[in-house]
């Protein structure tokens, strides 16, 4: 057994088994060192059992919508063992997918705990291999030291993996982990709290977008808490409890979504010279080369835009660049994002905020009750908002709250990327009767936003 390739990849999660993938079909030998589960976090704990356990949430709001359709449905219950072995069978088949596609793109895959010991070699147990060229693909993990006690709290990883629902869940945090999983917890029965520092959730979203989220929250009868001063979390034998403003508010489970670190301690990466900054991530330029020549990094763990695409594209730009001779990078501001909350958001390019510094902009915006909901008599409302500068007509930002905003925002993404203009969108004719069709349909801007005159940035 050869123990010399010309790569090693550190962590078989989306970046590493891309760039793994990728790097062999270029006829490069390599290697692929993963310590727990191949697939890593989005398969594993993350993006795909989180969708699954979405899709088990929003059907109390599909069966309370079926009866305005007419239909008659006997009581219904929601068993979560049930989701649970669904679930587990789901996620061990991904897993071999992943086995299978790396065995037939013939990657080596190494099963242990990896540590760098120079540039130029990893230890695995007691295994030592070589290579010219490292890449540290080791992803993130939740971090647990934000406050006092919270590393009692469960985390994303335990939630999906519930054996009994809890009837009262408090959420620290209002990123997208948090109040995702605060909205399926809601559709599923749980009566759910969710607490944050600043005074709307989702931030680094467009305003508009997170005063939205915020209301959908409380639409689903989720308590909402802005602007908390936190101070700890307690867990004893009667239940968890979460201490903020000087008040101790009572749960039967409190999710710790405070946030993400980067796993870069303790592999031997800063004996090795590589760079880490102050929060973990591994420094790394637009071709993800760390300090050290021949050691390379991608996805969270460089803690630049922490989404499974992403870490796929930056592990693939590294294969094609390193054994295909490209000079490419990805550019993370064209990257759609989305919130599976209930109704979700999605999002491509520029927030109203980030927008403003660019000079005069129009706003177009569209907020009505889509056809389901106003059927069903649901308060739920779609909303559609469409940034434009205004002396190219250029579209800098597009955002949506409400149904399919995920799928609609996925498409919209490609007329972004291919830099089209508000005209480029009102010659488009529409698809009817769609949600979507409002984006082609936004004649006059609600606004029009100029810095120059405001001031405001
Ligand atoms: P990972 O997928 O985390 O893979 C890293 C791998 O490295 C892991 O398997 C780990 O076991 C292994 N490893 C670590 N250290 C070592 C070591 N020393 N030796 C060997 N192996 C090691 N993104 C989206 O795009 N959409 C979503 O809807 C979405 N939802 C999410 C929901 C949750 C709850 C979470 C937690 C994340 C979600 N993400 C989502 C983010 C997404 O999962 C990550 O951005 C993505 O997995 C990052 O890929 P990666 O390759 O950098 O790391």
């Amino acid at each position: 057994m050869s123990n010399t390739f010309d790569l090693i990849v550190i962590g078989g999660g989306s970046g590493g088994v891309a760039a793994a993938r990728r790097a062999a079909s270029y006829g490069a030998k390599v290697a692929l060192i993963e310590r727990d589960r191949l697939g890593g976090t989005c398969v594993i704990r993350g993006c795909v059992p989180k969708k699954l356990m979405m899709y088990a949430g929003r059907f109390s709001h599909e069966l309370r919508d079926a009866a305005a359709f007419g239909w008659e449905i006997a009581q219904a219950r929601f068993d979560l063992a049930t989701w649970q072995e669904a679930k587990t069978r789901e996620i061990d088949r991904l897993e071999n997918v992943y086995r299978e596609l790396l065995d037939s793109s013939k990657v080596t895959v190494i099963a242990g705990t990896a540590r760098l010991l120079s540039a130029e070699s990893v230890q695995v147990d007691q295994r030592v291999l070589s290579a010219r060229n490292i890449l540290i693909a080791t992803g993130s993990s939740p971090g647990r030291d934000a406050l006092p006690g919270l590393s009692l709290a469960m985390t994303s990883d335990d939630i999906l993996n519930l054996k009994v629902l809890p009837k009262r869940l408090g959420v620290l945090g209002g990123g997208y982990i948090g109040l995702e999983f605060a909205s399926i917890l809601a559709g599923m029965g749980s009566q759910v709290s969710v607490f944050f520092r600043s005074d709307l959730p989702l931030r680094g979203f467009d305003r508009a977008l997170r005063e939205r989220a915020a209301a959908n929250l409380k639409l689903q009868h989720i308590q909402v808490h802005p602007n908390s001063n936190l101070q700890g979390v307690q867990v004893d034998d009667s239940g968890s409890a979460i201490l903020c403003d000087h008040r101790s508010h009572r749960f039967d489970a409190v999710l710790n979504a405070t946030g993400r670190h980067p796993n870069s301690r303790g592999m031997g990466l800063e004996e090795a010279g590589v760079a880490i900054q102050e929060n973990g991530a591994i420094v790394v330029d637009a071709y993800s080369r760390s300090s050290v020549p021949g050691v390379y990094a991608i996805g969270d763990v460089t803690n630049r835009k922490n989404l499974t695409p992403v870490a796929i594209a930056e592990g693939r730009a590294f294969a094609d660049n390193l054994f295909n001779g490209e000079r490419r990078h990805v550019d993370h501001a064209s990257a759609a994002t989305a919130v599976f909350t209930t109704p979700p958001l999605g999002s491509v390019g520029l927030s109203e905020q980030d927008a403003a510094v660019v000079g005069r902009l129009r706003i177009y915006e569209a907020e009505f009750r889509p056809m389901k909901a106003a059927f069903a008599g649901a308060a739920t409302k779609t909303y559609m908002k469409v940034i434009v500068q205004d002396s190219t007509d250029k579209v800098l930002g597009i955002h949506m709250a409400g149904e399919d905003a995920p799928e609609i925002i996925q498409s919209l993404a490609v007329a972004y990327n291919m830099g089209a203009t508000k005209s480029d969108f009102d010659r488009t004719i529409a698809v009817h009767p769609t949600a979507a069709e409002e984006f082609m349909l936004m004649r006059m801007p609600s606004r029009v936003v100029d810095v120059a005159q405001t001031g405001r940035a």
